[in-house]
């Protein structure tokens, strides 16, 4: 508890004075430009990875970066995405899997999940995930497996964000761009799912192309 009260302290003193105008042109609106869908585990931070300010990313954090598909789990992600897109009119929709995901690590142990019930109904959203994986990269084992689902899960969540009427009608009429990237924790490095190569380029690669074309 020491920990978050000295954090605290030093954003009031320190940080808050240095954001001030803009937490205080934030206070009774937001214009978040993207919306961020990403693991609940410690070691993303997407703030820090994609240096923004408060006000830019509208957070979606849930364990394994799982979409449900429009009508499976009518509950917190899905409203984040109805929010986001038809309130909030954001003009992209990240969805960010990330290196040793224990999500992903979960389905090389079944075995571990048995007493986790509520962990075990929610990866059930990752079954198009594992049934990708299991068809295009079971040559892979451990570390390399785990990478590979993780990556195939980005691309399958990414199916299920379609299933959204809203993120449909956005992306019908232009107003609205999926992208998929995948963040290894070890090298700070950010890789983006390019849909033409079907295959995860880096971000920074691809950074002056047309991001539109990615998904
Ligand atoms: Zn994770």
């Amino acid at each position: 508890m020491k920990r978050l009260v000295d954090g605290y302290i030093k954003f009031k003193t320190e940080v808050y004075e240095q954001f001030k105008h803009r937490f205080k042109s934030l206070a009774d609106n937001q214009k978040p430009h993207t919306l961020f869908i990403t693991c609940s585990d410690s070691r993303v931070v997407p703030d820090l990875i994609l240096q923004t300010d408060p006000g830019e990313l509208f957070i979606c954090r849930v364990i394994g970066n799982l979409v449900p598909a429009y009508g499976s789990a009518m509950g917190g992600v899905s409203s984040a995405i109805e929010y986001a897109v038809m309130v909030l009119g954001v003009e992209q929709i990240v969805v960010c899997g990330h290196s040793d995901c224990g999500a992903m690590r979960a389905f090389l142990h079944p075995e571990k999940l048995a007493p986790l019930k509520a962990v075990s109904a929610w990866l059930e959203h990752a079954t198009m995930a594992i049934t990708m994986a299991n068809e295009h990269h079971s040559h892979l084992s451990g570390l390399e497996f785990t990478e590979a689902l993780a990556q195939e899960n980005v691309i399958s969540q990414l199916q299920h964000l379609k299933t959204h009427p809203c993120v449909a009608a956005s992306l019908r009429g232009g107003k609205l761009q999926l992208h998929g990237w995948y963040y290894n924790i070890g090298t700070g490095e950010v890789l983006q799912y390019n849909e033409g190569g079907q295959k995860f380029i880096p971000l920074d690669a691809q950074a002056g192309g047309d991001m539109a074309s990615a998904a």
